[in-house]
């Protein structure tokens, strides 16, 4: 049984107070809840937000993640960061290859993968982001899509690695829009994804990957996206940004648990 993991991607977004004010009070609301015991949870502050918000959440529960890294390990790489920074300021999570920077920033499936090698080889944890544009699944490319992007970001990784990978699977044409996948289109997504990931790793260690869904979450749609089977969780973008509608998400995934 795969325990639910609900992740927020906060982006270019608050300010300081706002932030350590949006982490305190979701510390504070999880200590008095037994969500954590079956939901795992994690937030994704700017990277120049990490360092404060690790103290804020310390012995929390709650884990801390980036939105992004480099692969190289120091050096003359400008605005860059590197793994060892990140875990140095207490970060467990890396969220690599999320859409908005393949398609605005625009990496490529090759940078991709060598920052997933980065985060695992450094011993944290990866949030994988793989999903089709809107014209990929109006031409009927959205398999074609997640098996190019599973089979180049997971390639090389080892079994004992797979364990510290979260795949969130997000439909491009769903972030930020208010357009959810139906409940249906995430499982087959899902599912098939899963199926990828058996061919590359065999179908006992498929069988323990999450597999998140992104894309338009919210408190009135969790609860019906993550009953499905192959749904592990959330990642979410603005509704992470509000406590309430956060702590809906992780409540609602709570109830299934
Ligand atoms: C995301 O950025 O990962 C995301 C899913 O955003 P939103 O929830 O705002 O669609």
């Amino acid at each position: 049984m795969r325990k639910l993991f609900v992740a927020g991607n906060w982006k270019m977004n608050l300010n300081y107070i706002e932030a350590v004010t949006l982490a305190d009070d979701l510390k504070e609301q999880l200590a008095s809840s037994d969500d954590l015991a079956k939901v795992d949870v994690a937030i994704c502050p700017p990277f120049v937000y990490l360092a404060q918000l690790g103290q804020v959440i310390k012995g929390s529960g709650i884990g801390l993640g980036a939105q992004d890294v480099y692969f190289e390990k120091n050096g003359a790489f400008t605005g860059e960061i590197s793994v060892a920074m990140l875990k140095d300021v207490g970060c467990s999570y890396v969220i690599i290859g999320h859409s908005e920077r393949r398609h605005v920033i625009g990496e490529t499936d090759e940078l991709i993968h060598q920052k997933l090698l980065a985060v695992l080889g450094g011993g944290l944890k990866v949030i994988f982001c793989i999903g089709e544009l809107l014209e990929e699944r109006e031409s009927n490319l959205t398999e074609e899509v997640l098996e190019r992007q599973i089979r180049s970001g997971l390639a090389g990784v080892t079994a004992e690695q797979m364990s510290r990978v979260t795949v969130a699977y997000e439909p491009v044409w769903a972030i930020g829009t208010g357009k959810t996948a139906t409940g249906d289109q995430a499982q087959e997504a899902h599912k098939f994804s899963r199926s990828i990931i058996a061919d590359m790793f065999g179908v006992e260690l498929a069988q323990q990957v999450r597999i998140q869904y992104g894309g338009s979450v919210k408190p009135d749609n969790a609860a019906e996206l993550m009953a499905r089977p192959d749904v592990d969780g959330a990642l979410v973008g603005g509704a992470s940004l509000k406590l309430e509608a956060f702590l809906g998400i992780v409540e609602a995934g709570a109830s299934l648990g």
